[in-house]
Parts: C-alpha cells; sequence; structure tokens
C-alpha cells in the first residue's frame, strides 16, 4: 500500500476500479502513463518499479521512466480530487484530495520542521509554537549567510568546471584537430553551449586562448 504521511483515504470501497493503481492498490496518486503500452500507475509507484526493473508492472512492455508522461484527462483528475480522505494529523475527515493541500496549510496539528531544517536544526513542532522556536533557534539567524556561501560555493564549482573544460581541451592537443573540422566543415561549435559561432567569434576567442572552441557568449557568462 502506497503511505501517505499526511491522510488516509475514507472512500475506497465505493470507487470505481478504474481509480486503482495496480502496483500500490490504491487511488492513484500524480498518476503517469507509459506511451507504448497505455498502462498507468501512481508516479511514485513507478519510480520505486523501475530502480530494479525496466519491464511495465502490467504488460512487460521494455520501458524506462522516460516513457511515462503525466495523466491530464480531467474527468480522470476531477474523480481522483473528489476521493474522501481524512487528515492523520488532525482527524478531521470529509476533505476531497485535491483540497486537502489547502487544509494542510491550516491544519493545527501537524508536525513540521524549523525553517533551518536544511541547515541541520532538528527541532519539529506544531505551527503555533514555530514562532516560539524561530525566534531563539541559532540556525535560523545564521540560515540568510549560509544560503549565500552556498551560492558562492556553487558558482565557484561552475567556474572551476569551465575551467577544466578549457584545460582539457588544451591538454588534448586539441589545436590541430579544430582547425581540421573547421576547413572541412567551415562551421564551429562551442564547445559548452553546443551553438555554432562564427569565424571571427572564434578568431577573437583564439586570441586568448589558442585551443579552446568556446564562444564569447559562454566565456561573458562564466566570468562576469
Ligand atoms: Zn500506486
Ligand atoms: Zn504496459
Ligand atoms: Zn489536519
Ligand atoms: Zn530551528
Ligand atoms: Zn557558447
Ligand atoms: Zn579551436
Amino acid at each position: 500500500m502506497a503511505i501517505n504521511i499526511d491522510w488516509e483515504h475514507m472512500t475506497e470501497n465505493s470507487l470505481d476500479e478504474e481509480l486503482f493503481c495496480p502496483i500500490c492498490a490504491d487511488p492513484f496518486e500524480e498518476p503517469v502513463c507509459a506511451n507504448q503500452c497505455g498502462h498507468t500507475f501512481c508516479r511514485r509507484c513507478i519510480i520505486n518499479t523501475f530502480r530494479i526493473t525496466s519491464q511495465c508492472p502490467a504488460c512487460r512492455h521494455t520501458l524506462t521512466i522516460d516513457d511515462f508522461h503525466p495523466v491530464t484527462t480531467r474527468p480522470f483528475l476531477n474523480q481522483l480530487n473528489k476521493i474522501l480522505v481524512k487528515c492523520k494529523w488532525c482527524s478531521q475527515s470529509n476533505i476531497q484530495r485535491g483540497d486537502f493541500k489547502d487544509h494542510i496549510k491550516t491544519c493545527t496539528k501537524i508536525i513540521i520542521s524549523c525553517p533551518a531544517a536544511n541547515i541541520n536544526c532538528d527541532w519539529k513542532g506544531q505551527p503555533d509554537q514555530m514562532q516560539d522556536h524561530a525566534e531563539v533557534c541559532p540556525l535560523v539567524k545564521i540560515q540568510p549567510t549560509i544560503v549565500k556561501l552556498k551560492t558562492k560555493v556553487k558558482q565557484q564549482s561552475k567556474q572551476i568546471h569551465f575551467l577544466y573544460t578549457i584545460l582539457k581541451k588544451i591538454s588534448e592537443n586539441h589545436k590541430e584537430e579544430c582547425e581540421e573540422v573547421y576547413t572541412k566543415n567551415g562551421i564551429i561549435y562551442c564547445d559548452v553551449c553546443e551553438k555554432e559561432f562564427t569565424i571571427y567569434e572564434h578568431d577573437e576567442w583564439l586570441h586568448f586562448c589558442p585551443e579552446a572552441d568556446i564562444c564569447c557568449n559562454c566565456v561573458k557568462k562564466h566570468f562576469s
């Protein structure tokens, strides 16, 4: 059975059988459909299944996760949205599944994490206790600084990756190869954005670094 941590179904017995996922035997959550065979499953169920196999669980057709698209048929989704559920936190019942997102925003019994959970505050509590915690939580205070540093590190590792691309080209003794390709095809492609660029741009870049096929736009983007 699919375990939803927030709600449980109330009315499964009276539901149309086409609303049930053959993997978890519960009504579909985020149904996805295979392009080739048309079989439908919950998104989460099929992701789990494809960790261990590459066959459709219903018909054994060979598939990958990319062969599935989200089901968008309105009447079908509407039926799923109308299924009644009960909130596991506050026990309120008869909530339509489609409205559950709104319920959870106002549910007073749900256990939520500290806003600084992503930097390892492990406080958990109900929404009305959150304000008190946030005022004393040291991690909430330093969170903006850490986020800034993380962004910086990410940018720098991108630049390192970009430099690495250039160095790799140089070490592969790319120059002759490139000139050969250019005289043969008359076209140069940027190694980073894969767009075609002109001989003029290429020459300009050659002036700075004779061995890399990287267009000015990419260089500007990475070092501005
Ligand atoms: Zn399922
Ligand atoms: Zn199938
Ligand atoms: Zn609730
Ligand atoms: Zn905290
Ligand atoms: Zn480029
Ligand atoms: Zn070149």
